[in-house]
């Protein structure tokens, strides 16, 4: 019998796990705060940052939110960043991605002070995560780490394909995937839209963790029986439905659950697991700031 992994139960509890860090920080005198930084009109990304504010707000962290016209020169954003980053309220920064083809995103997340970077991107943390010290995980696949975990799904000596190698999700996962830890320890082949022959790779997987952005790509006849899939792909798809479109994975639903040990559905899988790891760097950057150990 498959196993319809509940993105947003394991969400919920690793919430509950956060509020004595919250009561920890403010017995010390300090909330922690987020703030949200969008320069888009893109509908997604407008979602995406109020959910991420909503957590916030349930939660009991800050949430400071702003907004720059896209068609503004990218010096707004530096001197919008430059001001977060000396604004003691503020404990972490969330540029909200993609930004305007005009503004060069490496550089805005080197703009970023690495202590307040809670998403993770900085060349610091980045550096920090392939040496095995990381201060702040990237949500997506801190989240899937969590979840596996979660789930008893075991790393150490299990071949792991994750398809995509974004500075996002695919190269981070395998980096937290391969190191030498107990949510660790596997072996990780990393494909990507240059990879000979996917389904040889992902049909000799125990875990699959799927973030190509293409909709649908892995379907049940590219999955062994037993596989374990996580799949992270939210595409928009034209669809009758009110709004024009669904949600889809990258991961054929129907025909990989009929193979998979385990599965993620698209929505309620891995999503709410981002979220929640966000909140979990908010709360790690407060303490840092703060000097308060909250055992994160
Ligand atoms: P990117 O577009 O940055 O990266 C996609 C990666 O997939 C690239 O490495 C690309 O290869 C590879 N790829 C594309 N097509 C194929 C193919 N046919 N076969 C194998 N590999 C392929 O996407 P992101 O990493 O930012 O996001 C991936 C997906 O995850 C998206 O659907 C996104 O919306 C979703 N996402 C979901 C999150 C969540 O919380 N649920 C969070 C973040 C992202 P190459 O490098 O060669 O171009």
């Amino acid at each position: 019998m498959t196993r319809i992994i509940d993105g947003n139960e394991i969400a919920d509890r690793i919430t509950a796990d956060l509020e004595p860090c919250l009561e920890t920080l403010a017995d010390a005198g300090t909330t922690p705060g987020l703030a949200t930084v969008l320069m888009s009109d893109d509908g997604a990304s407008e979602t995406y940052v109020s959910m991420k504010r909503q957590a916030c707000n349930e939660l009991g962290i800050e949430s400071i939110h702003h907004e720059l016209d896209p068609d503004a020169p990218a010096d707004a954003l530096f001197d919008r960043i430059d001001e977060l980053n000396g604004d003691p309220a503020v404990h972490g920064i969330l540029v909200q991605l993609p930004l305007p083809d005009h503004v060069d995103r490496q550089a805005v997340l080197e703009r970023i002070d690495p202590r307040k970077d809670v998403d993770g991107f900085h060349p610091e943390n980045v550096g920090r995560l392939v040496t095995g010290t990381p201060r702040f995980k990237p949500c997506t696949p801190h989240g899937i780490q969590k979840l596996l975990e979660a789930e008893g799904v075991e790393t150490e000596g299990a071949d792991v394909v994750v398809v995509g190698r974004s500075n996002i999700v695919g190269k981070p996962m395998a980096n937290l995937l391969v190191q030498k830890s107990d949510t660790g320890n596997a072996t990780v082949t990393v494909c990507h839209s240059r990879t000979d022959d996917l389904a040889a790779k992902t049909r000799d997987a125990d875990v699959v963790v799927a973030a190509a952005g293409v909709p649908e790509l892995i379907d049940g006849s590219m999955l062994s029986p037993g596989t374990t899939v996580i799949d992270v792909g939210v595409n928009r798809v034209d669809a009758d439905t009110e709004k024009g479109y669904e949600l889809v994975g990258d991961v054929e639903f129907e025909s990989a659950a009929e193979k998979a040990d385990a599965i993620t559905p698209v929505p309620g899988g891995v999503g709410p697991l981002t979220i929640t790891m966000l909140l979990y760097n908010t709360i790690k950057a407060a303490s840092l700031q703060a000097d308060v150990d909250v055992s994160l």
